[in-house]
């Protein structure tokens, strides 16, 4: 209706609450307890007996993406995955979600459209609802925070702090895959910028850029610790790297850790690409980062409910606190495992 020539609608035409009428027009409500979605001054919503676990996030562009490489639709999708992700990582089920939006004229409605229908994707997937936001200009660039709600009963909650000596530590999935995949992109946008000529090199590697750029949450998880009669005592979702997010919990509960290198699950499709790039595929799982999987602990009991579960590596276990944080490589050589600096494991 307010599209000019080149198929291009300015949100000027259209105003802020132009704008949020096009984005709700697209809102489904599927959760129950969404009693009030988009359109009054607050949401409402009756999440029944039992444990409300909110989180928010931000996204920055130039600081969290960077837009010559993501595209918008996937960008939404991320910005709604991660935080899906801390609800998972409280075993915590995902229930609605709120999308504050800056966004500078650079921004047409198209491009509003596309990161919509990305973050819209993810609510659908995941069982969440669009439920409220806030929508303004900036003047420099698009922010997007979005604040994420979910419910567990009182006894499914899972802290980071209750991890005890002799509990496993488990990952879900694999490791050092979303990292390799940002390698990939960096070094095409290098290319790019250099020669806009040259076409990217990206064909082959569509798992590792699906991991860099459409991460999923591990909701699926949250059914199958129930169906496998396991709580983790303490658990996490890996979003700087299993050494860094590992130490997150062992710092919360009060203990140790000790983690092998022969037991990261690294797909051999990361390794190869390490291997090109001449970065050790033990270091991009370990401090790579947002793989967005689940770590968390297990009692050494229920080692026989987990043990065959292909989902699940068994990377190491807990130690007592004066034991440090340690890493113990394929030659039985013991290092400090670190959250950065890693170098020091080869040298
Ligand atoms: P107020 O001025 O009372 O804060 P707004 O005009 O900001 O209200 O918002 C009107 C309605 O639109 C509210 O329900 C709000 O939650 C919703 N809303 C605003 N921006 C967004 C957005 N980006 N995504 C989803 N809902 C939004
Ligand atoms: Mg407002």
């Amino acid at each position: 209706m307010f599209e000019n020539k080149n198929g291009r609608t300015e949100l000027s035409a259209l105003g802020e609450f132009g704008l949020i009428g096009h984005i709700s027009q697209h809102v489904k409500l599927h959760q129950p307890g969404s009693l009030k979605g988009i359109g009054d001054d607050a949401a409402v919503i009756d999440n029944g007996p039992g444990r409300t676990v909110v989180t928010t996030d931000m996204l920055v562009e130039g600081v969290h993406f960077d837009l010559s490489y993501c595209p918008l639709k996937h960008l939404g999708y991320k910005a709604v995955a991660v935080n899906l992700s801390d609800l998972c990582a409280m075993n915590a089920q995902p229930r609605q979600i709120l999308c504050g939006l800056s966004l500078s004229n650079r921004f047409s409605l198209e491009a509003v459209e596309e990161l919509m229908s990305g973050m819209l994707l993810a609510c659908e997937r995941y069982g969440a609802d669009l439920v409220g936001g806030d929508t303004c200009s900036s003047a420099g660039g698009l922010s997007i925070s979005i604040t994420a709600i979910g419910h567990a009963q009182e006894n499914e909650l899972v802290y980071r702090s209750g991890a005890k000596v002799n509990d496993l530590i488990c990952v879900t999935g694999d490791l050092g895959s979303a990292y390799m995949g940002l390698q990939l992109l960096n070094r095409e946008k290098r290319v790019f910028l250099e020669n806009p000529n040259v076409q990217p090199e990206l064909s082959g590697h569509d798992y590792l850029l699906e991991r860099q750029l459409k991460p999923e949450p591990r909701v699926d998880m949250l059914q199958r610790f129930t169906s496998w009669y396991v709580k983790p005592s303490a658990m996490i979702d890996i979003s700087d790297g299993l050494a860094s997010d590992l130490m997150h919990i062992c710092k919360a509960s009060g203990v140790g850790c000790k983690v092998y290198e022969e037991k990261l699950p690294i797909d051999h499709l990361t390794r190869e690409l390490a291997l090109e790039f001449g970065i050790d595929p033990n270091v991009a799982a370990l401090n790579g980062g947002e793989d967005y999987e689940l770590l968390f602990t297990l009692p050494l009991s229920e080692y026989g409910k987990i043990s065959d579960r292909s989902e699940i590596s068994i990377v190491g276990h807990i130690t007592a606190a004066d034991e440090g944080y340690r890493y113990i490589d394929r030659q039985e050589h013991e290092h400090e495992l670190r959250a950065q600096g890693w170098d020091a494991f080869r040298s």
